[in-house]
């Protein structure tokens, strides 16, 4: 599992410049889809082997106990008893203040490793600027540069040497899907629906209250497995306990998974939670199937309502298919599962060289690539360069000049051509030796 990172300090200490640097190689990958909710709070990053997530925790207001400021240090606080390691950064300028002190405090009770980045000391001298900082107790402080990138890859090293480097499992051959959503949409009603009636091969018990629990079953005589991130600790409670929703489960989740179910409430309205859950699907390519859950309960005006919002604000979406279905009563759990077989069969699709270079050629015979300025594009042929999602490296020259509208018309074109259905497929350009 990648491990998670925590960025805490308090308001412009330099916490969004350095995540900015931290996530900025995998940024570059994705490219923007519109509509998409770009959480800047949330991201990847890599540095050599090693993947990690990123979380910049906004801001820390140690104080306040009620209203908005007092729901964001409660975010801050779960994300810091969640991560595997913090940076709590201060500022080499100004040194020590009040705030750190309290900061400081709050994370000496915590059992999660520490480091102090001493930001903002590009051209001084290290030895001198970190001296101060030994008096919050965290240990040795390191001085950093967010701006500049300097002692950022050294410091991040350092981190993750403690952990290993999750090796690239191999791909699995089955269906492994997640069920995500914000707490109360009916994730473990959904999850009591499939498993009630299935055969379960095995389960493990998380190890710690933020991983999700892994289930192995079969459905009609093929396995599957469900990634279950409300926890199997509700089943056949009558407690109505609201979950607390953790961003970095959900994240790691949908990582692991090669299909995400996003279940939605259908008297409630479209979130942002809800859309973030959904961009987080879209930025790691991973197949998608939505479940509009509590079908049954909602009436006309609240149906109309969820429709218009998803158009509206999961517009981003409309390669995944749509379910309408009831946890409760069962209702559309199997029509569920044929969308979850389809996605993940679009997701690992193998497409030969020659079949993917004849549907570009009638792509770009239907629609040429526009002129820019006396260029024109040239694209040669096309080739498959990975899956879930499956990924088609076009090969030409001048393909710089490709504007976005032109990408989105090959990426759609290509999903049509091939059908493929609840997966994203990503169309890179290369240029030709
Ligand atoms: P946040 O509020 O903690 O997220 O802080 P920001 O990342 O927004 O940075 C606050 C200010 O500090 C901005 O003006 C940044 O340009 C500046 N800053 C961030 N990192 C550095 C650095 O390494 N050196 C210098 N000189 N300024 C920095
Ligand atoms: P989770 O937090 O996402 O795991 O949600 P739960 O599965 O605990 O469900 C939250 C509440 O919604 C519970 O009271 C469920 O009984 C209720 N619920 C779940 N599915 C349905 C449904 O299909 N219809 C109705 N009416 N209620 C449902």
């Amino acid at each position: 599992m990648k491990p998670t990172i925590a960025l805490v300090g308090r308001p412009n200490v330099g916490k969004s410049t350095l995540f900015n640097r931290l996530t900025k190689t995998r940024d570059a990958l994705v490219a923007d889809q519109p509509g998409l909710t770009r959480d800047r709070h949330y991201g990847h990053g890599r540095v050599g082997e090693k993947p990690y997530f990123v979380v910049d925790t906004g801001g820390f207001e140690p104080v306040v106990d009620e209203g908005i400021m007092f729901e964001m240090a409660r975010q801050t606080l779960q994300a810091v008893d969640e991560a595997d390691a913090i940076v709590f950064i201060v500022d080499g300028r100004v040194g020590i203040t009040p705030q750190d002190k309290i900061i400081a405090q709050r994370l000496r009770q915590n059992d999660r490793p520490v480091w102090v980045a001493v930001n903002k000391v590009e051209g001084m001298q290290r030895a001198v600027v970190t001296a101060d900082f030994y008096e919050l107790g965290l240990g040795d402080p390191v001085a950093i540069s967010a701006s500049h990138g300097e002692g950022v890859r050294d410091l991040i090293n350092e981190i993750l040497d403690g952990f290993e480097v999750p090796v690239d499992e191999p791909e699995a051959d089955h269906p492994k899907f997640a069920v995500v959503g914000r707490p109360n949409v009916g994730k473990s009603t959904l999850v009591n629906a499939v498993l009630g009636e299935e055969r379960v091969i095995a389960f493990d018990q998380p190890g710690t209250t933020r991983d999700s629990v892994y289930i192995d079953f079969e459905r009609n005589g093929s396995p599957y497995t469900i990634i279950d991130t409300a926890g199997v600790r509700k089943r056949g409670k009558v407690t109505e306990m609201i979950e607390k929703f953790s961003v970095i489960k959900t994240m790691q989740a949908i990582e692991d998974a090669n299909v995400a179910v996003l279940v939605l409430d259908a008297m409630q309205e479209v979130s942002d939670q809800d859309a973030r859950v959904a961009s987080f699907v879209m930025e790691t390519g991973r197949a998608l199937v939505v479940a509009v859950n509590k079908w049954e309960a909602a009436n006309a005006e609240q149906r109309d309502r969820i429709k218009r919002e998803i158009d509206r604000k999961l517009s981003f979406l409309d390669f995944a298919k749509f379910h309408y279905i009831s946890a409760l009563g069962g209702q559309g759990v199997g029509e569920l599962f044929k969308s979850i077989d389809q996605a993940y069969t679009a997701a690992m699709i193998k497409i030969p060289t020659p079949k993917l270079t004849n549907a570009l050629q009638l792509m770009i015979e239907r629609q040429q690539p526009p002129l820019a300025g006396k260029v024109r594009p040239k694209m040669r042929y096309a080739h498959q360069g990975g899956s879930n999602p499956p990924v088609v490296i076009v090969h030409g020259n001048a393909l710089d000049h490709v504007p976005d509208s032109y990408w989105r018309y090959l990426e759609r074109s290509f999903m049509k051509v091939f059908k493929l259905q609840g997966t994203p497929l990503r169309v890179q350009f290369k240029r030709s030796a």
